[in-house]
């Protein structure tokens, strides 16, 4: 019997609770090994925060837009013996990001060494040589922290202290701002290398240096589209999952999961419903999952309320619409900063109030793949990091309207000409979304904050570590946020599992 023979319904049982990238990616990694996987999701879509808005004709990609380090997508496909051509195309993205001030200046941060560099003398020749350098470094903490660590779950503190001396010596003791500075002088430029980690939220004033790898990440392995949205991804990933005998659940809340002193036996669903299961796997938020789902077990409630008393990233307000006419002189990526960096990044990530400014991230797909929208017409959505609802308390469903009238005037004043005249459809996604639509705990939309003391073995495990087949994966174990992030913390959780039944999966097999 072939590993992927969908005709088999024996095996042991795994519940994967979110659909979200980690979800789906482990799904297919416990479906592959021989696992009779269940997927349950409780949005009507898969994707999690992938989810995708369909309206009047326009596709809205929900969240990740920035597809990096392809590879862990195709070794996801290998694993199940399949090839991601056959699922999904993946299309490059050049510039990665054009980055804006507001003094009217841009930078396209390209692949392109030549031109690269052509940018960086341009606006100050003194930083080429400090580029190159941080280059190099962010090539080593790429190798040492992503490469080598990225997919090695941290359960021991003994794995941190193994890590720790090659960490000290790439001083991941720094913020990301502190060692982006230690090479480069430009303000511009230092804003340049430093704001990837709000794309995994963290602020990078604040960030251990480790994330510095990002810029290598996708120097190596590029910045890429999926054909049709990374909606079209998620799809493919999810008819991976099915192809290969995997059962998918919408639109169905898991309740609680049930245990047995230290032992998961399965899941309530909404409407009182029960699946027996041999391992069970959380996708959903971390603290949802242990203070809520597990809390009937002291050890869910003990561990959800120290978990909800960590940091948690920043959330996001996103403003997601089409337009009647094009746009083509816009770039698919581009970050628009606001003239305050430090002071505005510390007011979302410790203040209690709304910042009056925005840095804003917009997303206009349709000048790469025209079947986001109806013809003649392009799709978009602009984000702003907010501060999470246990930050700032605010009633998003009174200032939210005006908060996105503001973006828009931004937006039509600056980048985007009769902005409002040409508007055919626009919705926004709150705070109170994440909170409410997926349990994200204040409504953070990238989980715990990826801070030193939060990473790693700090973070919460992709096992538990008293109850012995419960297991965590997504954003908020390790490694973290990020499809790559995510993905990778899939392979991670997966490979414990596979460890954990190899007596029942090797039984299996001997059938
Ligand atoms: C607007 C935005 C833009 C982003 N841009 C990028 C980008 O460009 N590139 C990038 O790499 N990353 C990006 N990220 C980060 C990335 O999207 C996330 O880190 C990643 O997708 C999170 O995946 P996850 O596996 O943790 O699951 P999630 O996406 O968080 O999914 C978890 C799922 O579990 C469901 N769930 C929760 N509770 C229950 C329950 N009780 N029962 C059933 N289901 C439940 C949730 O509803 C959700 O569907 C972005 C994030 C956001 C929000």
């Amino acid at each position: 019997m072939s590993r992927f023979d969908k005709s088999s319904d024996s095996g042991p049982s795994a519940s994967v609770i979110g659909a979200g990238f980690g979800g789906i990616a482990l799904a297919i990694r416990l479906q592959s090994a021989g696992f009779k996987t269940t997927l349950i999701d409780n949005r009507d879509k898969p994707g999690g925060r992938a989810y995708v808005y369909e309206e009047n004709g326009y596709t809205f990609d929900g969240g990740p837009t920035v597809i990096t380090d392809p590879d862990c997508l195709k070794e996801l496909f290998a694993t199940a013996g399949r090839q991601i051509e056959d699922y999904v195309t993946l299309l490059p993205v050049s510039p990665f990001y054009r980055l804006c001030w507001e003094d009217g200046t841009h930078f396209d941060y390209v692949n392109d060494d030549a031109e690269l560099e052509r940018q960086i003398i341009e606006l100050n020749a003194d930083d080429l040589d400090g580029y190159r350098r941080y280059h190099a470094y962010s090539e080593e903490v790429y190798k040492e922290g992503y490469v080598k660590l990225g997919t090695v779950p941290f359960l021991n503190f003994k794995d941190m202290l193994q890590a720790a001396p090659n960490l000290m010596r790439l001083q991941s003791y720094k913020d990301v701002y502190t060692r982006v500075s230690d090479f480069i002088k430009d303000e511009k430029l230092r804003r340049a290398f430093s704001f990837h980690t709000l794309l995994v939220g963290g602020s990078p004033f604040e960030t251990s240096s480790i994330y510095a790898l990002i810029h290598a990440l996708e120097r190596s392995g590029g910045v890429w589209f999926a054909k049709g949205g990374t909606g079209a991804l998620v799809q493919g990933l999810v008819r991976l999952f099915q192809d290969i005998g995997g059962q998918l659940i919408l639109s169905t809340e898991v309740e609680e999961i049930k245990t047995n002193d230290n032992r998961v036996t399965g899941l309530v669903l909404n409407g009182g419903s029960e699946l027996e299961a041999d391992l069970v796997a959380s996708n959903a938020d971390v603290v949802h999952t242990y203070a809520k789902l597990l809390g009937k077990h002291p050890r869910g409630r003990r561990y959800g309320k120290s978990l909800g008393n960590k940091r948690h990233s920043m959330s996001l307000f996103v403003t997601y619409f089409g337009l009647r006419v094009k746009h083509p002189e816009l770039k698919h990526h581009s970050v628009l900063f606001s003239e305050r960096y430090r002071e505005l990044i510390k007011e979302i990530f410790h203040g209690h109030e709304l910042p009056e400014d925005f840095s804003l991230y917009l997303h206009a797909p349709s000048v790469t793949d025209d079947s986001l929208a109806p013809e003649g017409c392009s799709a978009y959505y602009v984000l702003s990091p907010v501060p999470h609802l246990g930050q700032a308390d605010l009633d998003w469903d009174e200032i939210g309207p005006k908060y996105r009238e503001k973006i828009l005037t931004y937006l039509e004043e600056h980048h985007i000409p009769n902005l409002r005249r040409d508007l055919d459809v626009v919705h926004s996604l709150t705070p109170f979304g994440f909170r409410d639509q997926m349990n994200a705990h204040h409504g953070s939309a990238f989980s715990i904050e990826p801070i030193l003391t939060q990473s790693a073995w700090f973070r919460p495990h992709n096992r538990d570590d008293q109850i012995s087949n419960m297991y965590i994966v997504g954003a908020g174990t390790h490694p973290g946020a990020g499809i790559p992030g995510v993905v990778g913390s899939a392979k991670a959780t997966a490979g414990l599992c596979i460890e954990d039944f190899s007596g029942a999966l090797g039984a299996r097999a001997a059938e």
